[in-house]
């Protein structure tokens, strides 16, 4: 480390000048990289180092000497203590041009790819109360229930009376029911003793309806005084349609446990999704059921897959990570037939179901793991798909379905990513199989947190 004036203290100072993947701060000290959480490209700070390793080191902000000019007093009350959004103190223009510079980045040193474009990170039309679920822990803290993130890195609650990513009925549902844990006299869960009823709030809204419905997750099955709560919460906030009970009896980080019950009204909510470029669709969403938390852009997202996707009435699409069928719906209601490809047998029958509820009788679910179900399913129907379109988790796509893609021979491939770094890996291997990257379009989908969405197009050579 070098000399500075904090050398025995370990604080150093260090000017910001990128961020990392999970939206920390990035310094060098004589070339070795140093992840400052909290900090921004322009910042200027003393920091202590918490950890140094060979080819990294991390530190803490001790003072931030010089403001990025990027940096703007976060909104939220809580911004600093909560784990939840860590772009906060950057102005949101500035977030747009850091996710447009994080996807280029990974294009160019993970992926090697020199020719692709990456056009700016589309905005989000609404920067705030944009996520569509909520599930916040609750805690007993100085005899008040209290409910919100966990502290970065911790297990202690942020109360979190009114969060600014949620949508309004979320935090309605949050402060009614931590009311009415007070007035009813419940107990909440403690998590190092194992005691008491309540463990988390969860709450669900159909932007495109206005339905929305709560989930109490207790500790046992037994819910004292469950009838007055959950008439009282039906009243108090509007568009509810129902409230579910899930019990969670282990001692687990896991929110939700196997059991849920409809204690009054609906047990799922239906949503009108899409925008004037997508055309709308309904979706029904069960408590547990995987679905966009940003469906405005999501639909963005969306559009912008199916005009790459560049379908025609004879064309056959194959959407591989289909979960409930979202994409696998509207692809399917552009083109000859569509296939989805997805793992959990439960976003399978979601899918199927979506597709009665829309009456799209051209399309067909596949449950499994796609490395598995792709060749096998080619091989007996001998499809011939002319559209691909991939849409993994984080970790990306398994190798088995690149190659298994790749010799499916489609002309276009419609990658949908969340995470730059794997997007960027396996564009590269698709590039060194007779394919080529053209264009990324990033697509911000959370506001004020540090995740990269994007949609790009690969075509055959
Ligand atoms: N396209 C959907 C869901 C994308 S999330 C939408 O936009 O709503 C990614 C999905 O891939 C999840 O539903 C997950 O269950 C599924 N998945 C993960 N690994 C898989 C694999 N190896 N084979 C098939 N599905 C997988």
């Amino acid at each position: 480390m070098p000399e500075t004036a904090g050398r025995r203290s370990n604080v150093v100072s260090i000017e910001i000048t990128g961020l990392n993947h999970d939206g920390d701060g990035v310094g060098r000290l004589d070339g070795l990289a140093v992840f400052v959480p909290g900090a921004l490209p322009g910042d200027k700070v003393r920091a202590r180092l918490t950890v140094s390793k060979k080819t990294y080191a991390r530190a803490e902000v001790v003072e931030i000497t010089k403001l990025s000019p990027g940096r703007i007093r976060p909104p939220c009350a809580v911004a600093e203590p909560c784990g939840g959004c860590s772009l906060q103190s950057m102005a949101y223009e500035e977030q747009l041009l850091w996710k447009t510079r994080a996807v280029e980045d990974a294009m160019a040193r993970i992926g090697g790819l020199k020719e692709i474009t990456v056009r700016p990170c589309l905005a989000a039309k609404h920067p705030m109360h944009y996520r569509n679920k909520v599930q916040f822990p609750v805690a007993m803290q100085r005899g008040i229930p209290v409910a919100g993130c966990y502290a970065r890195g911790t297990h202690e609650v942020v109360p979190t009376e009114d969060c600014l990513i949620q949508h309004q009925t979320n935090n309605l549902i949050v402060r009614e029911s931590l009311r009415l844990i007070s007035e009813l006299d419940l107990t909440v869960y403690d998590e190092r003793r194992g005691g008491g009823l309540v463990r988390h709030i969860m709450g669900r809204v159909a932007p495109g309806t206005g339905e929305a419905m709560a989930v109490i997750v207790t500790s046992i099955k037994r819910f004292t005084r469950g009838g007055e709560f959950v008439s009282a919460l039906m009243k108090a906030v509007p568009g509810l349609v129902g409230v579910l009970q899930n019990i969670n009896s282990e001692k687990t980080n896991i929110i939700l446990g196997r059991e849920t019950r409809v204690i009054t009204g609906r047990g799922h909510i239906d949503d009108l999704f899409g925008n004037d470029r997508t055309g709308r669709l309904r979706f029904r969403i069960s408590p547990l059921s995987f679905y966009q938390v940003n469906a405005e852009q999501a639909a963005e997202l969306y559009a912008q897959a199916l005009e790459y996707a560049g379908l025609t009435r004879t064309t056959t699409a194959v959407d591989i990570y289909s979960g409930i069928g979202t994409i696998t719906l509207f692809l399917a209601r552009s083109c000859r037939q569509a296939f989805g490809i997805e793992e959990v047998t439960r976003a399978v029958a979601d899918a199927k179901q979506n597709a009665r509820l829309n009456g799209i009788e051209n399309v067909r679910f596949l449950t499994g793991r796609a490395e598995r179900v792709l060749p096998r399913f080619l091989q007996g129907r001998g499809v011939k798909p002319d559209v691909v379109v991939l849409d993994p988790p984080r970790k990306g796509c398994e190798e088995g379905v690149l190659g298994t893609v790749v010799k499916m021979r489609p002309g276009r491939i419609v990658y949908v990513s969340c995470y730059p770094a794997t997007l960027a890996r396996d564009l590269a291997i698709l590039q060194r199989s007779g394919y080529r990257a053209v264009e990324t379009q990033p697509v911000d989908m959370f506001p004020q947190t540090n995740h990269v969405e994007s949609c790009t197009l690969v075509v055959r050579e």
